[in-house]
């Protein structure tokens, strides 16, 4: 099933729905426990796509991806690279990502993001996939002009609109065979599976579980293959992932003045 939430062109009112063969079902209700359908649907061409769900918190993992199976290493990292990301850097497919006046190019990072479903404390890994509601495509848009000299990545990670994602949420998906793609200005960037993963998403998803219990609505964003390259001004990015579908968005600048 794949969720969505969406304004209809007129009213401009955000609503959620199901998404099948280009028809929007709307429902009510919180899709994590329950709901149910007005009796409403639109086309998808009349209404504009939005964030698939307002997370309620964003976690992303540093350097996951290998460029071939060979440079696997036997065993991931004891204790994986994590960071979060605020919830006011999400924007939807469609929206732009705003450079702040400061920066003139930003890394784009097309990622697989995992949605979780129910509240997931001290899990094994062999249990994740019972707490997963489903998936979307992230784009982890990253400044590192603002990491750190110490090594910390938060600035660089949470201006205004660097967490694009979208335009679904997947609830049946195969997460093991998933192919990650980017496409810069129409040129493919990036474009992997997921077994080049250093931290499998069951692995990631156990750690984290056992550090903070996890929530429904919280959003993991699971690395993103090598060819990660920089946005300009005016850039169209789009991050894919087939059987969820296509995260375009353009890049803008800001023109006021920054104090960062
Ligand atoms: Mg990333």
């Amino acid at each position: 099933m794949k969720f969505v939430r969406f304004k209809d062109k007129h009213q401009q009112q955000l609503r959620q729905g199901i998404l099948t063969d280009g028809e929007i079902k709307e429902i009510s209700g919180n899709m994590f426990h329950k709901w149910d359908y007005t009796g409403e649907h639109f086309s998808q061409e009349e209404v504009d796509l939005a964030a698939p769900l307002e997370p309620n918190q964003v976690i992303g993992i540093g350097a996951n991806y290998v460029a071939k199976k060979e440079d696997l290493p036997e065993k991931g990292p004891d204790m994986p690279v994590f960071f979060f990301k605020p919830n006011s850097s999400v924007i939807g497919p469609g929206e732009s990502i705003q450079l702040p006046e400061t920066i003139d190019e930003v890394k784009f990072e097309s990622e697989l993001a995992v949605v979780i479903g129910k509240e997931a404390a001290s899990i094994r890994e062999e249990e994740v996939f019972d707490y997963i509601f489903g998936y979307t495509v992230a784009n982890d848009v990253t400044a590192p002009q603002y990491f750190h000299e110490d090594g910390h990545w938060t600035l660089g990670k949470s201006f205004d609109t660097f967490t694009p994602l979208g335009p679904v949420i997947e609830t049946e998906f195969d997460a093991d065979s998933a192919e990650i793609q980017a496409v810069h200005n129409g040129e493919k960037k990036q474009d992997s599976p997921t077994n080049l993963m250093i931290v499998t998403t069951q692995r990631m998803i156990a750690y984290l579980s056992n550090v903070m219990t996890l929530k429904p609505g919280d959003v993991i964003l699971t690395g993103s293959p090598v060819g990660a390259e920089f946005l300009k001004e005016n850039d169209e990015i789009e991050c894919k992932i087939a059987g969820i579908g296509s995260l375009k968005n353009k890049v803008v600048k800001i023109k006021q003045p920054s104090q960062v």
